[in-house]
């Protein structure tokens, strides 16, 4: 039989798949001898065996029952007894932290006789009432399922009715009268009464805990987070400690440095004589850590020496939880801390500092999508700026939008295509989509742990909370600043996560620092600059990958240059028959003899030529891969109906022109053209359309030489499917360069399925294979790359047919088959053939690990992809194959 419970004494940090990050994690914090509260937890294999079958796999009962009987053993109590009650609170857990997002139920074990044990046990009666109310209310919303309000409208019809607007102004007998009232919503709203057997009540928020990881909230959060659906959450049963026992008892959050800049220090909040999620759920105002040392000096130092063991333990920054009861310190949780993008870079680089770890880990430690986070523009100190508010700086970026005051408006106005920033008092997990939708997060109410900074934060979205000075209104849909300032929904304003600040209207925005450094404009003189420098360099120094860019103007290369591209992946040629040129185009289409066809192409040959030259002497001494023209040619013409409206309106005048171009529309209209007269098949039966291109390039690449330059062009043919599409294209180009006296490697993209199945063939006439893996997706699965994201994506995410869309990461299982069989067979062919990628996967950080494992030479990306692939690819030589790059 399985085992489904493990202790505390029997994990480690190692069994997150197992144990989740809080379960894997207390078992640490008890192996290294903390003072962790006793308990077990059950494993996420139970939670999907429970959400597979609907009910609890054979034997975690018995295993439960097992584990309980010790722990009231060690305790020396019984869960529930009338005298001297055990209780436990029973906690979500899953792998990855999702804060918020699933259930957890305290003070499990309470009812009519034991609250009287408690009450005194504790010698506190109102301390006892209030957690029996508290367990009511906790268990009947996230148990029962009964709503959250109708126990807050209690409570505070309570306050009301005694005159006092604070919880801690309600004594015994006003919480004893709660209880009463609790027990009649639940009755009401279930038709039967709140169970009073304890171990029924473990069992039921077990379950509870379970089912939570299918909340709505708990299914949007993991696909925003990219996490696997089928993970499961654990379950933790801790014996409880309580910080709501008085003022010598409390509850905090504490980091090891600073999450935001990654300074070392102390940072947290405490909140005296609170339980549980009081903190973290931002509802009463907490005091800075520091302010620890004043009310419980004694507590302070442990938690310090604490916090040094659990960093040089973990080598990392850790979050914790902690709960003082009475003076005595309780470690309730630890984990590796989210952080921001800068502050990640800085304590890589503070920790190989320190002699904790080395630059190949510090590498691992930073990702490609912090590094992106760092790319975005700032506020531009310098602009005319009118600052209404000041907040904490919870989550950096620079955030404009209107200003709204729901999660349903910040949807509604999102989808709509406006930029929205959400303003709220506080968030809760159900703004979950608000946040999601929105630029950015105002809050005027929690501390940097809040719920809304840990999200924001998480999510790498931008986030001041705390704006205390803002009274927020929902209601009105408006919030006021001191001064009078009045912001109502739809008003833009500008929030600053760096610094807490908050402006009236649109602030212009700067390039960041780390752009900057990579242009080459800045000095390296900031903290986060010098971390970034010293990180990319040795991703560089370790990465086996090169990195290039797709660009196709000399300004792109250049900037990819300059951003560390080593050379062009993808040179797309149709942008250069735009515009201006549209016109020699459409020459070339209506040509009806050799003669007008020649002159036209004769007309473009210069236009193109120029195009390269530049471009060559960007990249001077690298690689630049020029495709061939690849889309429909209509795509080059007028649209068929605005063309025909105008030939119709002109009737008899029609020019002789329109007329010849409508004829010309109708002639090239096709039902698929994504799958009609593209890519090398324009080659094929355009004449002179290839050979153009080609003349062009080997004129750019000779002028180039004869300037003293290196240039290093090569020929790239898109769409080919069968060898013998190429090898006639490739002939013909072979013969222009010959007579120009210019080399230049001739291969081709592998983008259509049939070429990667047949890429043993190809690869006879192809120096090298580029996936176009846009193409390649788009043909593998058949989805139309233009359609199907807006007309259906959504419900496939929903069902989860994928995680994340094919076009955004590399479908490793489908089209990444088809890849690995093209480098097999291309190689086995050709052994020294050069493999690259140039669709928008090269840019993306799991796909760029995944051309690392099976072992292409290079990634193509957009010139502001570039320094996320370097990084991403310097990750994935140091974390080997199927590395996890979240
Ligand atoms: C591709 O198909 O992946 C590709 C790079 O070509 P395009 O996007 O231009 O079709
Ligand atoms: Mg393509």
């Amino acid at each position: 039989m399985p085992k489904y419970v493990y202790d505390f004494t029997e994990g480690n940090k190692d069994l997150k798949d197992l144990l989740g990050g809080k379960g894997a994690n207390l078992a640490e914090m008890t192996n290294l001898g903390l003072p962790v509260p006793p308990g077990f937890t059950i494993t996420t294999d139970a939670c999907r065996s429970y959400l597979a079958d609907g009910g609890f796999p054979e034997g975690l009962a018995e295993e439960v029952d097992t584990h309980l009987a010790a722990l009231e053993k060690g305790m020396g109590k019984r869960l529930g007894d009338i005298d001297d009650p055990l209780l436990v609170s029973v906690r979500s857990g899953a792998k990855f932290s999702m804060p918020g997002m699933m259930e957890t139920v305290l003070n499990i074990g309470l009812n009519d006789e034991s609250v009287v044990g408690l009450a005194k046990q504790s010698g506190n009666e109102r301390f006892a009432w209030d957690s029996y109310r508290r367990l009511i209310q906790m268990f009947g919303k996230t148990v029962l399922g009964i709503d959250g309000e109708l126990f807050e409208d209690a409570i505070d019809e309570a306050k009301r009715h005694k005159g006092v607007t604070n919880d801690l102004d309600l004594d015994a007998s006003d919480f004893r009268h709660l209880v009463e009232v609790y027990k009649g919503i639940v009755r009401e709203h279930t038709g039967g009464d709140f169970p009073d057997d304890p171990r029924e009540q473990m069992l039921l928020a077990v379950r509870a805990v379970f089912d939570s990881w299918n909340a709505p909230r708990a299914i949007v959060y993991r696909r925003q987070e990219r996490i696997p659906a089928d993970l499961g959450t654990a379950v933790n049963i801790v014996a409880m400690v309580f910080g709501n026992l008085g003022m010598d008892s409390g509850t905090g959050v504490a980091f090891t440095r600073d999450p935001g800049s990654g300074q070392q220090g102390v940072y947290g909040d405490y909140l005296q004589n609170a339980q549980g999620e009081d903190v973290v759920a931002g509802i009463r105002n907490t005091v800075p850590l520091q302010e620890l040392e004043k009310i419980d000096a004694a507590s302070y130092r442990q938690l310090l020496d604490i916090m040094k063991t659990l960093e040089d333990h973990y080598r990392d920054l850790c979050d914790i939880e902690f709960t003082i009861e009475r003076g005595k310190l309780w470690m309730l949780q630890t984990r590796v801390g989210k952080r921001t993008a800068a502050a990640a870079f800085c304590i890589a680089t503070q920790l190989v500092d320190q002699g904790m770890i080395d630059l190949d880990e510090a590498v691992t430690r930073v990702t490609g999508d912090q590094l992106a986070q760092l790319m975005f523009p700032r506020f531009d100190t310098g602009a005319d700026r009118r600052l209404v508010a000041k907040g904490m700086n919870a989550s950096p970026g620079a955030a404009v939008g209107k200003a709204v005051f729901s999660s349903e408006r910040a949807k509604e106005m999102a989808d709509a295509g406006e930029d929205v920033i959400l303003v709220r008092r506080e968030t809760n997990p159900d703004d979950l989509v608000g946040m999601i939708a929105a630029r950015g997060v105002l809050t005027s109410r929690g501390g940097k742990t809040s719920h809304a900074a840990v999200v924001a934060r998480g999510m790498g979205k931008t986030c001041v909370c705390g704006a205390e000075e803002l009274q927020v209104d929902p209601q009105a849909r408006r919030f006021t600043a001191p001064g009078g300032v009045t912001v109502e929904e739809g008003d833009v304003i500008s929030i600053d996560g760096s610094t807490g600040e908050v402006f009236l209207g649109e602030v212009p925005v700067v390039a960041s620092p780390v752009v900057e450094y990579f242009e080459g404009t800045g000095g390296h003189d900031d903290d986060l600059v010098k971390a970034v420098h010293r990180i990319m360099s040795h991703a560089d120094e370790r990465r086996r990958l090169a990195v290039r860019a797709n660009a196709d103007t000399p300004e792109d290369a250049a900037r990819a240059r300059r951003f560390g591209a080593q050379g062009i992946g993808l040179c797309r040629t149709e942008h250069m028959f735009l515009g201006d040129r549209r016109q020699l185009v459409e020459d070339l289409i209506l040509s009806e003899s050799d003669r007008e066809r020649d002159a036209a192409l004769d007309a473009l040959e210069p236009l193109q030529k120029a195009d390269f030259t530049g471009i060559l002497e960007a990249m001077d001494g690298l690689p630049v891969t020029i495709r061939l023209i690849d889309p429909p040619l209509h795509e080059f013409l007028p649209d068929l109906t605005a063309l025909s409206v105008r030939v119709a309106l002109a009737g008899d005048d029609a020019g002789e022109r329109d007329r010849r171009l409508l004829a010309a529309v109708k002639r090239l209209h096709e039902q698929n053209p994504m799958l009609g007269l593209r890519g090398v098949r324009l080659g094929l039966v355009i004449p002179g359309l290839f050979e153009m291109q080609v003349r062009a390039i080997a004129q750019a690449a000779a002028e180039r030489r004869a300037a003293g330059g290196d240039p290093r062009a090569e020929i790239m043919i898109p769409l080919v499917a069968a060898v013998q599409e190429l090898e006639g294209v490739r002939e013909e180009a072979e013969r222009i360069l010959d007579e120009a006296g210019v080399e230049a490697l001739i291969g081709t993209m592998i983008e259509v399925p049939r070429a990667a199945l047949t890429a043993g063939q190809i690869a006879e006439a192809a120096q090298f294979f580029s996936f176009g893996t846009n193409d390649l997706t788009q043909l593998t699965w058949g989805f139309s790359r233009d359609d199907v994201e807006a007309a259906f994506f959504s419900r496939y995410l929903d069902l989860g047919i994928f995680g994340v869309s094919p076009f955004e990461t590399l479908d490793q299982t489908g089209v990444g088959r088809l890849m690995k069989i093209a480098v097999e067979e291309g190689r086995a062919t050709r052994p020294d053939i050069k493999l690259g990628i140039c669709g928008e996967h090269g840019g993306d950080p799991e796909s760029v690990h995944f051309c690392h494992d099976i072992g292409l030479d290079y990634v193509s990306c957009s010139p502001f992809r570039v320094p996320v692939a370097r990084l991403e690819a310097g990750r994935a030589a140091l974390t080997g194959t199927g590395s996890d790059s979240r």
